[in-house]
């Protein structure tokens, strides 16, 4: 089925290898007019659905960061696939999927390099390309981001984006400012990632350089809770960490029974049943869909909660979508290495009185007595008051410099209690994150489309686009191209597209071609026009599944096909 619909692809303009006439690159793809389209109207559906209707923010930052960046977020040191080099015809694999493949290990990303090198070991798996052995051959850690030099030479590396998320947390300083200061706020980005996977397989669906919508929602832990009552009602299917670890199975609950229950995390609930409403309008077999929680080994250390959404395309279950609680920890970590602030002051309801003990160092004691060494026990001292007060409470106090202890009267410290009056604190938000790959939705809207059935005793192949994604609305034909129904056609055209069609003029071959044609790119209405138009201006409308058709009044066209498409979306 790939290769089919693959072919399909490239011969009516969704998607092809880039740069071919060059001999092509690996895990590059371009998208032709209808795969833009396609995309596109994804795109602009996701908006919509995930920060139009959310009340959400959208920015657009630059696909080349600075290495700094990849430091503190922790990528240079671990965005890291595991590697085997073939010592005969030198292909490189991915050493977890060739495990995966080779056995019944279902998510082997999660094992450590020496287990995947024994497991490759002890199933004798060998080189796909060449048939060699595998077996003793080392397993390492391959980094996937693409590096680069910002400017001439090379003291100024960066990288291109492996997600679009960096681009939101380190302008979290600016961003809460548009917020106002309050939480919770949702930022959005949709835009190019790149990693350079060490393998790129089944076409867009692990490619290099693709399209990912993600959103990140700052929220207080202590405060906020997500407006559950709003998708409480969605039954979702879940397979859960446990029913992995054990042979459970999928089970379809409501969004408001798995919070309720504990099942998921409150806010990630929130959101796979706001992506589950979604996915279904754009054309997901939601038969072939599950939500997937990550097992213990596979969840990262900052997140507390992960599932994927995952659906089954060509018999295999592919990743879609992440949704993660991620702590604090992408702010705490870029408030640790950046030159800003990442966190947010949280007004309480009413001031409060606190006792704060502080140190007031009699410096002309200090001075003479510890010379230029006299700044650093000031600061240890107030350190030790903050942190442990009752230190302070005999004749002298000990603080450590530069691992030497300095005993210190007490009455030279200045060691009070103030009372001080508070009407907030400085907290770090904590981030919920959807992390959508567009192109593999791509992949599964066209798989979940494409059929193949007959008509009129002919084979016909044809996508079931939804009216709301498909590239090309409707295709106008006139029945000849002569005696004025291609003008008659023509003006048609011009009429639906100002109305907001997109529309496929098609005055060539026979009509029954005509059809299959528009069959194939998935256009949900054929409007044709012939010679019974000329005297009473109606005209043939037939729909792309049932092939029914209908006549109908040119006048009444529009509110004719707006009518069908929104009860079908
Ligand atoms: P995988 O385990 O399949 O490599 P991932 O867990 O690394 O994916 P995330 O980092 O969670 O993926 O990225 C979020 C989304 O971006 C994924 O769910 C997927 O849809 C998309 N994505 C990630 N890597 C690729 C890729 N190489 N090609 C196409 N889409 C991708």
């Amino acid at each position: 089925m790939s290769e089919r619909l693959v072919e399909l692809a490239k011969r009516r303009g969704f998607f092809f290898p880039a740069s071919s006439a060059y001999g092509g690159t690996a895990g590059f793809y371009t998208y032709g007019p209808q795969g833009a389209a396609l995309k596109r109207n994804l795109l602009e559906s996701w908006r919509e659905q995930f920060l139009t209707k959310e009340g959400h923010m959208e920015i657009d930052a630059p696909t080349v960061m600075p290495e700094s960046v990849f430091e503190a977020s922790g990528h240079l040191d671990t965005f890291d696939d595991m590697i085997v080099e073939c010592p005969a015809c030198e292909a490189s694999h991915r050493a977890d999927h060739l495990v995966e493949d080779a056995t019944d290990i279902a998510d082997a990303e999660g094992m450590s390099m020496s287990a995947v090198e024994e497991t490759i070991a002890e199933h004798d798996i060998r080189c796909p390309d060449c048939g060699e052995s595998l077996a003793g051959v080392e397993v390492s850690a391959f980094n996937l981001m693409f590096g680069t030099n910002i400017g001439p030479g090379s003291s100024s590396p960066g990288y291109l984006r492996p997600e679009t998320a960096q681009g939101i947390f380190v302008e979290f300083s600016q961003l809460k400012e548009y917020a106002r200061n309050q939480l919770p706020f949702g930022v959005g980005q949709i835009g190019r990632a790149y990693r350079n996977e060490i393998s790129p397989r089944r076409s867009i669906v692990r490619v290099r350089e693709f399209t990912q919508a993600e959103l990140e929602h700052f929220i207080d832990p202590e405060t906020d809770e997500p407006p559950l009552s709003r998708v409480e009602e969605v039954a979702v299917p879940l397979y859960s960490a446990s029913a992995q670890a054990g042979d459970g199975e999928t089970e379809t609950m409501t969004i408001g029974a798995a919070a309720e229950t504990g099942v998921v995390d409150d806010w990630i609930a929130y959101y796979l049943g706001v992506a589950a409403e979604w996915y279904e309008r754009v054309g997901v077999d939601m038969d072939r869909f599950r939500y997937r929680q990550h097992q213990p080994e596979e969840l990262s250390h900052y997140s507390s909660d992960c599932w994927d959404a995952e659906v089954e395309v060509d018999g295999n279950w592919i990743e879609l979508t992440g949704f993660s609680y991620r702590g604090s920890y992408d702010l705490s970590k870029h408030d640790e290495y950046a030159d800003e602030e990442f966190t947010l002051f949280r007004q309480y309801d009413e001031p409060i009185t606190v006792e704060r003990p502080t140190v007031d160092p009699d410096m002309s004691v200090l001075g003479p007595e510890y010379g230029s060494e006299a700044a650093a026990i000031a600061e240890e001292l107030q350190r030790l008051a903050t942190g442990n007060p009752d230190a302070f409470e005999g004749d002298t106090v000990t603080v450590s410099v530069d691992g030497e202890d300095r005993s210190i009267p007490v009455d030279v410290t200045g060691f009070a209690v103030e009372e001080v009056t508070e009407s907030g604190e400085h907290i770090t938000p904590h981030v919920v994150e959807p992390s959508f790959g567009i192109d593999r939705l791509i992949y599964t809207v066209l798989e979940h489309a494409y059929r193949e059935d007959e008509v009129d005793g002919e084979p016909r192949t044809a996508l079931g686009l939804r009216p709301g994604v498909a590239p090309t609305t409707v295709g106008v034909f006139p029945l000849m191209a002569k005696d004025g129904l291609a003008d008659r056609a023509q003006e048609i055209v011009r009429r639906l597209r100002s109305e907001g069609y997109t529309v496929s003029y098609d005055d060539s071959g026979a009509i029954g071609r005509r059809y299959r044609r528009q069959d194939e790119i998935g256009t949900p209405y054929c409007v044709t026009v012939d010679y019974e138009s000329l005297e009473d201006d109606t005209v043939t409308v037939r729909e792309r599944d049932s092939t029914a058709q209908e006549r109908v009044a040119v006048d009444e066209l529009h509110t004719h096909l707006r009518s069908r498409m929104t009860n079908r979306q």
